[in-house]
């Protein structure tokens, strides 16, 4: 196979159905007006920003979950659509288990990591979320687009820290 040809295949595998989708028609986006939290950050290298409020609430143990969660955001296509399945896995989810995705999210895009054993190291509904993030790992071929993968995540963890609300 000839390089263009190859580097053709890798572009596809990157911009796999399910990133378009996202990209193109994004979910959740917009800023809520109860957030509870809110963080904005950038990715000067690619020019991607992107800005997440959140809502939250205790669960019938008391543990604080995700109410609400929407995304406004500006920038390449990998980054909009991290962005839009975040906010798609992460709702009604305790900052606990947030915190474990966002991580699974970072190691799930790194190539040395091998992909069933990042899943494999969560519990099952942090798993589960996991999975349905595997279109991201197309980024393993572009090592230098994983903040664009990871912008939207950094800032969640930001904003759910800020509200010094990890006690759970
Ligand atoms: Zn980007």
């Amino acid at each position: 196979m000839t390089e263009i040809l190859k580097s053709k295949r890798n572009l596809l595998e990157l911009y796999q159905d399910i990133i378009l989708k996202h990209s193109k028609m994004p979910k959740n986006t917009g800023v809520l007006k109860d957030y509870d939290c809110c963080y904005k950050e950038k990715n000067p290298l690619c020019g991607d920003k992107v800005t997440v409020s959140a809502s939250l609430v205790n669960d019938v143990n008391e543990i604080k979950v995700v109410k609400d969660i929407l995304f406004d955001g500006k920038g390449c296509a990998i980054s909009i659509a991290s962005a839009s399945m975040m906010t798609e896995v992460t709702k009604g989810l305790s900052l606990k288990k947030i915190f474990d995705l966002a991580d699974g999210v970072s190691n799930i895009c790194k190539d040395q990591m091998l992909l069933a054993n990042v899943i494999n190291s969560f519990d099952e509904e942090v798993k589960n979320r996991l999975s349905s993030l595997q279109a991201l790992t197309g980024v393993r071929n572009y090592p230098a687009r994983l903040r664009c993968v990871t912008l939207p995540w950094e800032a969640l963890t930001k904003c759910l820290s800020n509200k010094n609300n990890i006690s759970n």
